[in-house]
């Protein structure tokens, strides 16, 4: 996976030794020298992370992230600041002005590795979401989102080290609704509840921390866990291996108190967030599925199910038939009686196709009078006689149009096309089918015509 990332450091030498770094990994690398060319180049070019030094003449990396977090174009991408080593007081700013992640200097490339990881995969989910909430359209997303609070938030603390456990329990007593467990089977078992954050101690007397990360990280219920490991740092394979495993974020023994409520309440935050997205998720889920005019699948809803079933057949599953099916002469129709009536004719013809196949097809409309019907576990010559019912049905009986004013006869073109063996794709498939609807017109229109392999 690569990602975009956009380097701020005053200092010219950071600069080209972060580029050559992360280019050497792969990264798409973009730079500034101040603040000012950060906040431009982040708008323009919509990096994936943000890596920004703190100390800067001018506007600082506190501002230039207060300024990315406050503008409705760059809120979305993480900014990881770079601290000095000792920067505790740093990192609570940091975390004030919005900053998602820190990076001490000197870098550690493995670190630095890791965390770029972690967070471009991160992106990738949120980018998901709101690609999927965008595209259903649902207005109030931002009064939404001002709700959503970093406080109260319900946080299981795992950690067989009574005294630690207490003092994060103390810590986040306040702000929050903290339960303590020492039982990693019974944390396993809390985590599948309600839970907005589970802080994990990564080395347990008793037990391994990490080891529970991955369950946790594995079960379905609990896969977007926020989860916040408190590790040793000079105990670098673990702290790796953590970041890989996909804990969130990690807080550095000994714990500093200010530093843990912070890191507490962007991941409570973050969770609200994607949870508010992923509940929204399955409305807009419908509308990105679902053809507007007909209410039948969309394009994009038949793609993905084709190939699933496609890669099913070629695995040895049942074979999958296709129907393409075109209107014949529908411009006519436009032109004759008006855009309105072609509509009418459009929704007439989705309820004719859906009304003669089966509950497992899938009719679906392609975009302008082109449609389709997959048809799971149906062989060509099947295919073909439902097709040619389908033509019958609507070559009988005329479409009703202008509130019955018009009785119009429609006929249309079917193609007919199944897949054939363990190297069939669904752009072969679809595209035999297309060849046969053009036969179809060709041989007069009003036809079923089929293509085998
Ligand atoms: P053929 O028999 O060769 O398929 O001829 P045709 O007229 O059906 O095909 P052509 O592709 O020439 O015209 C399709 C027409 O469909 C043109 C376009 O304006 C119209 N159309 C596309 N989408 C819609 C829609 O959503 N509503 C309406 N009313 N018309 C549409
Ligand atoms: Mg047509
Ligand atoms: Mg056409």
């Amino acid at each position: 996976m690569t990602a975009r990332i956009l380097v701020v450091d005053d200092v010219e030498a950071n600069v080209r030794l972060l580029e050559a770094k992360l280019t050497l990994e792969y990264y798409d690398v973009i730079t500034a020298t101040d603040g000012p060319g950060a906040l431009s180049a982040a708008a323009r070019e919509q990096p994936d992370i943000v890596l920004l030094d703190v100390m800067m003449p001018g506007m600082d990396g506190f501002e230039v992230c207060r300024r990315l977090k406050a503008e409705a174009t760059t809120k979305h991408i993480p900014v990881v600041l770079v601290t000095a080593l000792d920067g505790r007081e740093d990192r609570i700013r940091g975390l004030e002005a919005g900053a998602d992640d820190f990076l001490t200097k000197p870098l550690d490339d493995v670190v630095l590795f890791a965390r770029v990881r972690s967070l471009s995969r991160l992106k990738l989910v949120m980018d998901e979401l709101r690609e999927r909430e965008e595209s259903g359209r649902k207005l109030g997303l931002t009064e939404g989102v001002a709700r959503l609070k970093g406080s109260g938030g319900r946080v299981l603390i795992v950690d067989d080290d009574a005294r630690q456990a207490q003092r994060i329990f103390d810590e986040l007593a306040g702000e929050h609704r903290p339960v303590i467990e020492t039982d990693p089977g019974n944390a396993l078992l809390s985590s599948r509840g309600p839970v907005d954050l589970l802080i994990l101690s990564a080395v347990s007397d008793n037990f391994d921390g990490l080891r529970l990360a991955a369950q946790i990280r594995s079960a379905e219920v609990t896969r977007h866990l926020p989860l916040l490991a408190v590790i040793d740092p000079d105990d670098r394979p673990r702290l790796i291996k953590a970041l890989e495993l996909g804990v969130n974020d990690i807080l550095a023994k000994p714990i500093d108190p200010e530093e843990l409520s912070a890191r507490a309440r962007t991941q409570i935050r973050r969770k609200r967030y994607t949870d508010f997205l992923r509940e929204k998720l399955d409305f807009s889920l419908e509308m990105a599925v679902t053809d507007a005019l007909t209410g039948l699948h969309n394009r994009r809803y038949m793609t993905g199910q084709l190939q699933a079933l496609v890669a099913r057949a070629a695995h040895g599953g049942d074979p999958v038939s296709v129907l393409v099916l075109d209107i014949d002469h529908f411009k006519a129709v436009n032109d004759s009686f008006g855009h309105d009536a072609g509509d009418e004719v459009l929704r007439e013809f989705a309820v004719r196709l859906a009304t003669n196949v089966r509950a497992v097809d899938l009719p679906c409309r392609l975009g302008g009078e082109e449609f389709v019907v997959v048809m799971p576990g149906t062989r060509l010559e099947d295919a073909h006689r439902i097709a040619d019912r389908i033509r019958r049905d609507v070559a009988q009986t005329p479409f009703r149009a202008m509130g019955g004013k018009e009785l119009l006869s429609i006929t249309a073109s079917i193609g007919v096309a199944a897949t054939t063996g363990p190297f069939d794709t669904p752009e072969s498939v679809l595209k035999r089918a297309d060849e046969a609807v053009y036969e179809a017109k060709a041989s007069g229109r009003n036809q079923v015509k089929a293509r085998a392999a």
